[in-house]
């Protein structure tokens, strides 16, 4: 008998209508498994509930926390993996720090819903049951952190919500996923690389900026100003950015806070190639570090979580190389 924990976090998985009609996340962890329409045979289940809110409402020391207890329960000998049920929102990003800050080969595997509870069609039950077999599954051990969405099983690391209300929302540009489930089936056709820092927590202060076509860079002095811990720049293609943008990412490095520089576009690597301000050659000999594949919504996480560890402008270079 396998034996898997559901961490319960809300989500419209966990939501229904309320009387002013918004939906809201109301549901406990017990309430999601008394809805499933088959049983889970020769798996024994466990309810956690963490919390209940939207994944839209939650923060970094909140989703720290639920690392935590993931983790606690992945360390119990009689657990064999775990669930999180979570909105769909920002599920990439729980997942991804999940992935970086868990070491164990035991699964852990996110999933959710689009549409929620009170719905005669509501996705949540499939999702559950489909995230539970695969997190019992032997075929996934090792492979980290997983994402399991309408039958499909996708790496935390290279997951994203793409549509704003479809039930088949999330998709891995680039890679496609690593499997699927069918019926009660699950099949792995290829291997995720993992990619693990030390677990110091997750430092807050770090900003997201995204520039669009002659943008200023008044936003980016602005917090060279506000002493922010550090900045994530999501540039254009290979990583350029507007005018003016290198000599503000030189304040920046040049007052000690870090400056990470991601691609806006969805599949690709950044790279240094063009020059001339702001092309991703000045950036680079402004002092920014280059994100590789990793979105910009990832490489703020894991720069908060290298910066929680105190680690050095090489040592955070080192991390990003690693994507
Ligand atoms: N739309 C979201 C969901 O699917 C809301 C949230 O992320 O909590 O759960």
């Amino acid at each position: 008998m396998k034996r898997i924990v559901i961490v319960a976090t809300g989500g419209t998985i966990a939501s229904g209508r309320a009387q002013d009609q918004s939906v809201i996340a109301d549901r406990k962890g017990a309430a999601l498994l008394a809805t499933l329409h088959d049983p889970l045979e020769g798996i024994a289940v466990e309810v956690d509930d963490f919390t209940a809110l939207g994944s839209y409402a939650l923060d970094l020391q909140t989703l720290h926390r639920l690392i935590l207890r993931v983790a606690s329960h992945l360390e119990r000998s009689d657990c064999d993996g775990v669930v999180v049920t979570h909105g769909t929102d920002t599920m990439e990003e729980s997942a991804f720090v999940s992935d970086l800050l868990i070491g164990s080969d035991k699964p852990v595997v996110f999933t959710g819903a689009q549409r929620h509870a009170d719905m005669v069609d509501t996705d949540g039950p499939r999702n559950i049951a489909d995230a539970v077999r695969v997190a019992a599954s032997p075929q996934t051990v090792g492979l980290g952190t997983l994402v399991v969405f309408e039958g499909d099983i996708h790496a935390a690391a290279t997951v994203t919500k793409t549509h704003a209300s479809r039930v088949d929302t999330f998709r891995s540009p680039g890679y496609g996923k690593l499997g699927f489930i069918d019926q009660q089936t699950v099949f792995i056709g290829r291997r995720s690389a993992r990619r693990c820092i030390d677990n110091h927590g997750l430092a807050e202060g770090i900003e997201l900026v995204k520039p669009g076509l002659g943008s200023s860079p008044d936003y980016l002095e602005y917090c060279a100003t506000k002493n922010v811990s550090g900045v994530v720049l999501e540039a254009f293609g290979r990583g350029n950015a507007p005018k003016g943008f290198a000599a503000a990412v030189a304040k920046l490095v040049g007052s000690s806070i870090p400056v990470v520089i991601a691609s806006r576009c969805p599949e690709g690597r950044t790279d240094q190639i063009y020059g001339g301000d702001s092309g991703a050659v000045t950036l680079k000999a402004a002092g920014g570090i280059f994100a590789g594949e990793l979105s910009a919504i990832k490489s703020r996480l894991l720069l908060s979580g290298l910066i929680a560890g105190k680690a050095t402008q090489n040592e955070i270079a080192n991390s990003f190389s690693m994507f």
